[in-house]
Parts: structure tokens; sequence; C-alpha cells
């Protein structure tokens, strides 16, 4: 019988002259659409509060929960591994979704993960450059590249949904997720976006790919004065006209989740926000994937009114899961809460889950465990390395440099590890400012390059005055989220380098040693006396693991290609606005523009 109306159903539109691949994906999506309504039919109110519920693995009643609380969805951010191995991560999973499966229905799970720039969750996946960097390489091809080996990575640890990519348009480098988003540029964030969500999704059903999640809707990097999770003074009327463009794009490409956002707009928590969440997003964008909330979303920000304004699935994590639970089933028997609403959030829940095809492939691929950092996506990575590289000055051609120079001095602890030049999201959720495995450093790429001889200083205390060049590597420590805003009280963070990191500049370039410096920053920092006093300037973004990528272009093996995703500020000063410098005033001239980046 079902085949039957799908075969009636491809005959009607051969009829109004549909071609041949649109009456498959047409009968493709009707299958798809039957197949939800009726397990839909099938459920409780309880299964499908339990589909709308994503909790943590290692949480002490997971497994208990999973099958007597029907969750939908398993979540891993920072907190203990799920394993020690990438099998043991995978077997973790595969007996979660045994037990899922051996509910009374049997729907499988979604495995979502943070892998914002690769599996970055484990220790010895490839890591690559932060979204900003991306921005800066410009390179969708690339992109899309990188978005499908993070997938193959991530589905190798177990997962089927990344929460990636943050396409925030960031209006304040004062935000501590300014190098989450790839850009202060609509057209290449959306650009990049497309990459993105093409590279990690694929063809969705295939066991490589992954559902992705854009995020977070919306206002996150417009927020007055870069507070994260902070007001936007925004009318929702700007934020749709400046901030919606990536979100289009990424619905265009089917994209299967999109992400509520921390902030207020006009005092209105974006989690309520349902004129945008429902009547925009889902409504006028015909959006039909999964809105998940942020952590603790219900919690803290209404409980049955995100419900209500459009959230579809809820991190019901740290202690949340029995209030959402018990939350929503009052609110819809006492009709807070309708069940029609209810009902669209599980269909697009299970729509998800079909189009992923987890039904009939629920578990990982244990073969994939083999691709996990392996040099043919190293060398992807290493790519992006190089062509996120921008060069800002090359006083009298000090670079590339040769090959057999004397002596090159090496300065800076971000020029020996593989933690402070990667960021936040690595490994941890704060990042770490140890060497991870897999993972090169700059240094090492600099030993690797240079016939002289290379001496490491690391806080310049050594005195290498007879060195030819110095190679200065300066920047931020890891942070993630609130705690690299600056302004936080979590922290003393500036938008100027520490006093230290400045001596390290002066201590050689005023013996007159030619200084390179190399910026390892999740934005742009204020660093225009820096600038003056070094012969060359790059600004390196958060590289990844691939550090070594760094000397290939500093010793003239690739030339820069690099363009500045954000506008340059030239003081602090620019700063005492709720933007930051040429955003929506242009009364404030940055140093250098959006776009900016010399070649030798
Ligand atoms: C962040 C999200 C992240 C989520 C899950 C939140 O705190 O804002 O970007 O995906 O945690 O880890």
């Amino acid at each position: 019988m079902k085949n039957l109306n799908v075969i009636c159903l491809i005959c009607c539109f051969s009829l109004v002259g549909i071609s041949c691949k649109n009456q498959m994906k047409v009968s493709s999506i009707a299958i798809i659409e039957q197949k939800v309504d009726s397990l839909l039919k099938s459920m409780t109110l309880e299964e499908k509060i339990g589909q709308m519920s994503q909790i943590r693995h290692f949480e002490e009643a997971a497994d208990l929960h999973v099958t007597e609380k029907f969750i939908g969805s398993i979540i891993h951010t920072q907190g203990p591994n799920p394993g020690k191995t990438a099998l043991g991560w995978q077997n973790r999973f595969v007996k979660l979704q045994k037990k899922a499966l051996s509910t009374r229905l049997g729907i499988p799970l979604l495995f979502a993960v943070d892998a914002v720039h690769g599996q970055n969750t484990f220790e010895g996946a490839t890591i690559f450059p932060h979204n900003i960097g991306l921005g800066a390489t410009g390179n969708e091809k690339l992109v899309q590249e990188i978005a499908s080996i993070t997938a193959i990575e991530s589905q190798a640890t177990g997962f089927n949904w990344v929460f990636s990519p943050c396409v925030a348009i960031s209006y304040n480098e004062k935000w501590g997720r300014v190098y989450e988003a790839f850009s202060e540029s609509t057209e290449l964030t959306e650009k990049l976006t497309r990459a993105s969500v093409k590279g990690y999704q694929g063809k969705l059903s295939d066991p490589t790919t992954v559902m992705a999640t854009a995020k977070h809707f919306i206002g996150d990097g417009a927020t007055d004065f870069g507070v994260e999770g902070g007001n936007t003074s925004l009318s929702s009327e700007e934020i749709k006209e400046r901030l919606l463009a990536p979100y289009k794009t990424a619905v265009k490409e089917n994209i299967g989740a999109v992400m509520a956002s921390f902030n207020t707009i006009s005092g209105v928590s974006m989690h309520a926000h349902k004129a945008l969440i429902t009547d925009v997003l889902k409504g006028e964008m015909k959006f039909d994937g999964i809105v998940v909330s942020d952590w603790k979303g219900y919690s803290r920000f209404g409980e049955n009114d995100i419900v209500n304004a459009g959230i579809d699935m809820v991190m019901a994590v740290d202690g949340d899961l029995e209030d959402f639970q018990n939350g929503v089933k009052i609110g819809v028997e006492t009709d807070v809460i309708a069940v029609s609403r209810i009902d669209d959030a599980v269909k697009r829940i299970l729509r998800q889950k079909f189009r992923l095809g987890l039904f009939e492939n629920p578990f990982p691929d244990a073969s994939l465990i083999t691709k996990i950092g392996i040099k043919e996506h190293r060398n992807v990575a290493k790519q992006a390395v190089r062509e996120s590289l921008v060069l800002l000055k090359n006083k009298d051609e000090v670079l590339p440099i040769s090959k057999e120079t004397t002596k090159i001095v090496v300065v800076g602890e971000h020029a020996n590890s593989s933690g402070l030049q990667s960021g936040g999201w690595t490994v941890n959720w704060q990042g770490t400012k140890e060497n991870y495995k897999g993972a090169t450093t700059i240094l090492e790429g600099i030993k690797k390059h240079a016939k002289g001889i290379v001496v490491y200083d690391k806080e310049a205390t050594q005195d290498h005055f007879d060195a030819d060049m110095a190679i200065i590597v300066v920047g931020e420590t890891p942070y993630a989220e609130f705690f690299g805003d600056i302004g936080h009280e979590s922290n003393t963070r500036k938008l100027t380098l520490t006093e230290e990191h400045q001596k390290y500049i002066n201590t050689y370039s005023e013996k007159g040693i030619k200084t390179v410096v190399v910026l390892v920053s999740g934005r742009p920092l204020v660093v225009t006396d820096q600038i003056e006093n070094a012969d060359a300037f790059i600004a390196a973004w958060l590289l990844g693991s691939e550090g070594d990528g760094v000397a290939e272009v500093l010793f003239g093996d690739f030339n820069f290609s690099g363009k500045l995703p954000h506008s340059w500020p030239k003081s602090e000063e620019d700063y005492k606005g709720k933007y930051g410098p040429n955003f929506w005033d242009n009364s404030i001239q940055s140093l250098y523009p959006l776009g900016y980046g010399l070649k030798y």
C-alpha cells in the first residue's frame, strides 16, 4: 500500500513535468514524512518528551534514562571522555544505542559533539584552524573538505551530529567567541557556511557524514559591548536584515539543526523568542530541522516558554532532565503547551533521524577509526594553516626567510606549544596549554626548515643578540565562551598584548635584530606599536594541530594568500562604543581594512 502511494506520487509529478532526479527527491521526502507520521501516531506523551531530551553520556543514570525516559540524544562536550581509545568511545555509544533500540519503539539516538575545528574533543584527531582562520583563507573548497574530514573523524569516534558551524557575525572583538565564527563580512560568512554545511552533511545518510548545526540563533556576536549571552539593542528587524543571511544559506543547504543563542534581543531571551524561531526560522524560512536549546536552556531561559517559542530539543543536562520532562508533561496536561507543538518538535527530530539513515544504520563504523588523524587529513589542515596566515607588514622584504640564515632565535611560549597555538575547544573545553597528541608546533616547523642554527629563547632572557633574525611568537592564552570576554570577571584579558609579550618583541628589536612577529590569537588585537617595532608581522589566528605549516610560508615554500576576515583595530579607544571599529560606525578608522593581506 505504501509503495503504491509512492508510485502514484511519482506518476503525478511526471505528468506535470518534474525531472526524474527531482521526482526521486520528492518521493524520498514523501516516504520519510510517511514514516515520521506513522511513528508519531504510535508514541505516548512520555515517549515524545523523551525524544526532545538530550543528556550527557556519563551521567549516573544515563543508561537507565535512555530506556526509561526514552531519551532522544546524547551529548559529549567537556567532562569525562566516553572511553580511552576511539574504539572505547564507539563502544560506549554502541551500548547506549542498543539500549535505545531495545525500547518499545526502538528509536535510535543522535550523538552530538562540539566538533568546531575538527573532532577537537578527541586527542589525536586532526585539529584545523578555528573558523576565523578559515575566514582568512576565503577558500570554499578547502572549508568543505575540512568539514567532510571532521565528519569522518567525528563518526569514527561515534558521533552523527556536530554543533558546528558557528555562523555569527561578530560586531565586537571583546566577545570571547569571535574566533568561532568565520568573519565580520556577511558575504564571506555565507560563502563559507554553504561550504561547511555541504562538507559535514554530504549525502546525509552516508556513514561518513554528520548532521550539522548552525549556531547560535541569533545575535550571539552582536551583543552590546561584546558580552557573551548579553543583550543586543539591535531590533528584531535589524537582526533579520544584518544577521539572517548565513542562516538562510544553511537552511537552503538543508542543515539538520539550528541552536538557539544565549543572548537576549531588546530584553527578550532568544530561547523564548517565538517571533524569530517559529515565525521567521520555521515559518518564513521553512526550516524543517531541529531547533536545539543551548546548555541547560530549559531552566535558564523560561522553561515551557522556550518550548512554546519553538525549541524542539533541550540540552537537559546537569540535573535539568527531571524538571524538563515533568515540566513539559504538566504543561501539556494543563494546556500551557499544545500537543501540536510537541508533535511538531518530535516530527522534526524523527525526520532528521530518518534522513541520517539511523533506523537502518544506528551504529558507528569501526573501520573509520583508522582514519583519525591520518596524514592525508593533516595535510589538508596544514594547507589551511598556510592559507590562513595574513601578512600585515613586510619591511624591506624581510620575508621570506632564507633557509641559509646563520642563526635564528625563536621566542615565546606560543612557539613551542600546540595547546597554546590551538585556542579553546581543543582537547578540553577551555583548551590546553600543553602539547597534545599528533600535533606539531611552530618551533618544530622552523627547525625542520632552517639549515643554520635555531635557538629557542622562551622568555627572551638569553640575549641571543648575535642572531640574524628573531621569530617572536606572541598572543592569547586559550579560552572558550565567556572566559574569553574582555572585561569579564573571570579573567584579566585585554585587547593588547601582555607586558611580557611586548617585552619579547622589544628585547630583540631594540638590539637592531630583524624581528618577525607571529601573532596567535582568536581575534584582531590592538598591536599598533608592536607592528611599528617589528620588521614583519603576521596574524596567524588559532592554528590547530599543524603548527609546522607556519614555517612553510615563512621560509618561502608557499607565499601568503590569507586576507583579513575582520577589519583590524588601531587603538583601545576604538572600543568605547558598543561595537568594534568600522562596524556600523564609519567614524572609526581601522588600522587595516577587511580583506587586507600582503604577499612577499
Ligand atoms: C555553547 C554551545 C555548545 C554547547 C554544548 C554551550 O555552552 O554555547 O556553543 O555547543 O555549550 O557544549
